[in-house]
């Protein structure tokens, strides 16, 4: 990183992606993936530290092999512990960001730096980590039973299964939901459902997924989220705001 700011080269980190529209046209400069030990996990009591690359369904299986419960409702966001702090990623039940202790982020010396819940700001979807380096988090956990965790965790993933196009090329909720209604609620109302761009289409099953049904670049999807964005602001006046990040050399 040192070398890449002497030499005025670009870094981007990213997680596992599932967050992330990319152009077409590629991501200019360092594209950093933290590996290796930044995807380990260690446990203290009620508490564990995990590297940012740690994956979080992995995590939450970890967890409750050992009888920790209070991050079941992670177990289906197909994401590191990095990318989930930076979008304070979660359900209606739990957003990382509610049991965070402290962060350990790079500073631009190089060293890193210990942030404490004080210097952390968490909201829908964002937080004050946005543009810092995360390395290492530490989250409170509680004793719960194990058989309890496992059929919470059956519970959530069979709920998804049945109201997401899981197994299928896309990158989850497309908008954040505006105050006081559901982003998909308004796309369906709009005609949208089933809509295609290019290879890039609203899916049948959930209107906040954009699937790729074959082929779709991103300039499909990224058409495809201007083409919804206009349309439910004609018919109610609400502009959607994207909840996945594009990122990278957009034309
Ligand atoms: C099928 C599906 C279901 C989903 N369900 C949910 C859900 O229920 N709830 C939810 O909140 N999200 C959901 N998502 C979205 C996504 O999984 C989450 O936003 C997740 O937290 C992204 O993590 P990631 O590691 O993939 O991050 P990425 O998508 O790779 O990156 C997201 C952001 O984090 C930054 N980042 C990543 N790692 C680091 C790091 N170490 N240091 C600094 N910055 C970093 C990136 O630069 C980027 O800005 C879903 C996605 C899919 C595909």
């Amino acid at each position: 990183m040192k070398a890449a700011r002497e030499n005025g080269v670009p870094c981007q980190f990213i997680g596992w992606g599932s967050n992330l529209l990319v152009s077409d046209k590629g991501i200019p400069g360092l594209v950093i993936r933290l590996r290796g030990e930044f995807e380990s996990v260690s446990f203290e009591g009620g508490q564990l530290r995990a590297g940012a690359g740690v994956f979080l369904p992995n995590l939450v299986k970890l967890c409750s092999d050992r009888g920790l419960g209070g991050v079941e409702p992670l177990v289906g966001v197909p994401g590191t512990v990095g990318g989930a702090l930076v979008m304070n990623a979660g359900t209606r039940e739990l957003e990382i960001g509610d049991v965070v202790k402290t962060v350990e982020v790079l500073d631009l010396q190089g060293n890193l730096e210990l942030l404490r819940p004080k210097d952390l700001e968490f909201g829908y979807r964002r937080s004050s980590l946005e543009g810092r380096v995360i390395c290492f988090a530490t989250l409170e956990l509680r004793p719960k039973d194990r058989d309890d965790i496992t059929r919470t965790i059956q519970k959530l993933l069979e709920q998804r299964l049945k109201t997401q196009p899981v197994g299928s090329q896309n990158v989850g909720s497309i908008f954040k939901n505006p105050k006081g209604d559901f982003a998909a609620r308004l796309i369906e109302r709009a005609g949208f459902k089933g809509r295609r761009v290019g290879g890039a289409e609203v899916s049948a099953k959930h209107a906040n997924f954009i699937v790729n049904a074959g082929g779709a670049t991103a300039a499909d999807v990224r058409a495809l989220i201007s083409a919804i964005q206009e349309a439910v602001q004609k018919m109610s006046g609400v502009l959607l705001e994207t909840e996945i990040k594009m990122i990278g050399k957009w034309p």
